[in-house]
């Protein structure tokens, strides 16, 4: 069967890691027709907007997409892309599976945790309000009428929303994706303690799902709290679910707890719907220097096999980089051991990733 699916290549090192994943997926024997568009910054500057509707057409069309990083410049310009995108298609659910690979530098073994973020709303629903403007003044007049605080008149403004279905929604997908897995625990972060209508909402919406999945044990932990116990014991946690922002942060935490973002994958979900991408960005630094790992999209491509229905191709790509990186000779700076030889570049390691799969029986 030939599969239909869109390829972002993104902006930075987007072109050079999703082109290495491509590679291994094709070394996979997978039949694909590869459907390319753009978005981020290259059709910003092309067509003056970073989510054309021809990129947002063919996700659509084609059900899957294996997207590179975007840029999104901090503080000016456009906003996200990313989060344009994950509200356009109902992206709600990212999920991104931290796991040590024997050979990775990195302080902890045996790591095996995947953390799922509310992708949809939180402080990333875009509503905010510049400082000195009428409509800041107005927020502001509305919280002292309201509440009787004085904000002071310079405060720019970001409104944190939380919903009961958003997180009903998400609960319950970190408890399908744990059976679905065979996992035996799902942990729900929050800081219900000081955020008791928004963070308050989303545990007792938790602790109501949990209810209804007796064979999976269910814990919660106060986001600060949290951050502790990941970077002491990783191994206590199975799947973690979290509203947006404490999402993004403990997924980038947790790559670090496992060897970093060159091996940190992500794919986003909505109904029906799914976008493939890394955890990292897109490093302009690094673009078009051959330098950084492109494992993490490769990993990100095995999830897309998994969900296309192609278990035993998603386990050879997913042997396939277990295997180079147990190697330890074609890697590249970042999961580099001493005493192994000079890093590899991006094409070095798509090439000897995209041979180990040619030569891996299927199971
Ligand atoms: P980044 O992930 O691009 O880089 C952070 C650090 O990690 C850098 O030191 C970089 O060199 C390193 N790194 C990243 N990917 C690596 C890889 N594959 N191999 C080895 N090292 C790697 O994060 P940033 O610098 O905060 O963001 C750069 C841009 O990317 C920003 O515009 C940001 O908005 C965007 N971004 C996009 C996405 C996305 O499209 N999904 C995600 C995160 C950031």
């Amino acid at each position: 069967m030939k599969h239909d699916i869109t390829l972002i290549p993104g902006d930075g090192v987007g072109p050079e890691v999703t082109d290495a994943a491509v590679r291994a997926v094709e070394a996979t024997g997978l039949q694909v027709r590869w459907e390319t568009v753009h978005m981020g910054q290259a059709t910003q500057d092309t067509m003056g907007t970073p989510l054309p509707e021809s990129a947002l057409a063919s996700i659509r069309k084609n059900r899957t997409a294996l997207k590179g990083p975007v840029t999104t410049p901090v503080g000016s310009g456009f906003r996200s892309a990313n989060v344009a995108l994950r509200k356009a298609l109902d992206l709600y659910a990212c999920v991104r599976p931290c796991k040590t690979y024997p050979g990775v530098p990195s302080p902890f073994e045996g790591v095996d945790l995947v953390i799922i973020r509310e992708n949809t709303e939180d402080l990333y629903s875009g509503i905010e309000f510049q400082e000195g403007t009428p409509e800041a003044a107005e927020a502001i007049d509305l919280v002292r009428r309201t509440r009787g605080e004085v904000l002071g008149r310079d405060s720019g403004l970001s409104i944190k929303a939380i919903s009961e279905t958003a997180s009903r929604r998400i609960v319950r997908f970190a408890f399908e994706y744990a059976r679905a897995h065979r996992r035996r625990k799902v942990t729900a972060v929050h800081k219900a303690n000081i955020l008791k209508f928004s963070d308050g909402l989303f545990l007792a919406v938790a602790r109501d799902v949990a209810g209804q999945y007796p064979d999976i044990e269910f814990e919660d932990r106060l986001a600060d709290n949290m951050n502790m116990q990941l970077v002491r014991q990783p191994g206590q946690f199975d799947v973690v679910v979290a509203p947006n922002l404490y999402g993004d942060l403990l997924s980038d935490l947790c790559a670090g707890l496992v060897g970093g973002l060159g091996v940190a994958p992500g794919a986003n979900f909505g109904e029906g719907i799914a976008v493939f991408e890394a955890v990292h960005g897109s490093a302009p630094r690094h673009a078009g220097r051959n330098k950084v790992n492109p494992m993490a999209m490769m990993l990100s491509a095995a999830l897309m096999l998994r969900h296309l229905g192609e278990p035993d191709r998603a386990d050879r790509l997913e042997r396939a980089v277990a295997e180079v990186i147990a190697d330890g000779r074609q890697v590249t700076y970042d999961i580099k051991r001493g005493g192994a030889g000079p890093a590899a570049g991006t094409s070095e390691v798509a090439k000897a990733v995209a041979e180990r799969v040619r030569h891996l029986e299927p199971a």
